[in-house]
């Protein structure tokens, strides 16, 4: 089959390394001149509303598919219109815009941490004060690694900096985030982060893999540990069967949550594969990816157990000696190939273990060599 591929980033890269073994081809639109993708497929160089462009991607490709959420509605309304797109634009929609998806959530019965919408300074001096506590704006759109974010501290303990609701940092916090339509969310004091990667494929048929523990850097996915039996496996799975039939989803789906006195949040989902889910590459009987290339063609998904005790490092701004790396037992090397830039993700690792002493052991010697 040849799939067609909204974004030529690291997520398209390995996508199509997958789906090549399989036997299909990929084209990658993509902005980039070179974006890491194109190592493995043809590369359609234009912007995500090149009409001309979207044409050629639904006309000569079997499917399309994306590994970049942010499309704009109408190049995937005029994609669905030629093609089939998975996952379709009514679950992008959703997932785009932070408060159709937190109204999404509450429909299904899931919790959401509390928030407001907010359109000006007033919504968000109104919202801190309703609130109650340190709160997060963050915008609607485009959010990710953390960025589009600023954090308001608690009003009771900010009181001699102009009272409850400090109105200057609320006109700062706007400002911040150039007036773009925002989410206040109350600030979480959550015991950890999780999140889970689930698959559906075009016959309904889901699959979901562990739910697996995420620490975060300035904002950006630092490690993940991926065990099986994780207390919250079943409620997790429950939320991501839920918003996956809803939505009538075909592909990978990750959806992040907060554990706030031992239950679940949900903060938000991704539909596409997703940093958290790398681990699965060599870590599980079936990676991410090749089940969401499975699962758009319409072949069986596979066997999403780990193999043994996993984590996933993220490589960022800088690269590592590989040599150095790989001389720690069970462990992968994936490199990018992007130009190093601070805050960037140039790659990453994966190592595996029989038990969880030797994973601790393994990643004590990583964190020796990856800074
Ligand atoms: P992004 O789209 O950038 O991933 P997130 O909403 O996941 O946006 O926020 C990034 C990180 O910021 C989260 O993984 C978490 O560490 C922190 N964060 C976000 N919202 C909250 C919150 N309400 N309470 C506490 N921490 C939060
Ligand atoms: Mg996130």
């Amino acid at each position: 089959m040849h799939i067609g591929v909204i974004g030529g980033g690291q997520l398209g890269q390995m996508l199509g390394l997958a789906g090549v073994a399989m036997g299909h081809r990929f084209t990658f639109l993509d902005p980039a001149m070179e974006p890491p993708a194109a190592s493995v497929g043809r590369h359609l160089r234009a912007e995500f509303d090149d009409a001309e462009a979207l044409e050629r991607l639904a006309v000569e490709c079997d499917l399309v598919t994306l590994e970049f959420e942010n499309v704009p509605q109408a190049s995937a309304e005029r994609i669905a219109a030629r093609n089939c797109l998975m996952p379709n634009p009514q679950a992008l929609a959703v997932a785009q815009d932070r408060v159709e998806e937190k109204q999404f959530f509450e429909g299904l019965g899931l919790s959401v941490a509390p928030w407001v919408q907010v359109d000006s300074v007033r919504d968000i001096v109104q919202g801190v004060a309703h609130l109650g506590g340190a709160s997060i704006l963050k915008t609607r759109r485009f959010g990710y690694d953390g960025k589009g974010q600023v954090r308001l501290a608690d009003p009771a303990h900010a009181a001699h900096e102009g009272g409850p609701g400090n109105p200057g940092e609320a006109a700062s916090a706007w400002e911040a985030l150039a007036g773009a339509p925002a989410v206040l969310e109350k600030l979480q004091h959550f015991e950890r982060e999780v999140s889970i990667v689930a698959v559906r494929g075009r016959n309904g048929e889901a699959r979901v893999y562990p739910l697996v523990t995420n620490e975060h850097r300035h904002g950006i996915l630092w490690q993940t540990t991926a065990h099986t039996g994780d207390p919250l496996q079943a409620d997790a799975e429950r939320a991501a069967r839920l918003v996956m039939e809803k939505l009538d989803y075909v592909g990978v789906l990750a959806i992040e949550f907060f554990v706030v006195d031992g239950r679940l949040v949900i903060n938000e989902m991704a539909p596409r594969v997703h940093n958290s889910g790398h681990w699965s590459l060599g870590g599980a009987r079936t990676s991410q990816f090749e089940n969401h290339i499975r699962a758009v063609i319409g072949w069986p998904l596979g066997e999403t157990d780990p193999i043994g005790e996993v984590a996933m490092l993220n490589l960022v701004g800088t690269l590592p000696d590989p040599a150095a790396v790989l001389a720690v037992p069970g462990t992968q090397w994936h490199d990018y190939g992007k130009t190093p830039r601070p805050g960037r993700k140039l790659g990453h690792v994966t190592v595996t273990a029989p038990d969880r002493t030797a994973l601790e052991s393994r990643l004590d010697r990583l964190r020796a060599v990856i800074r």
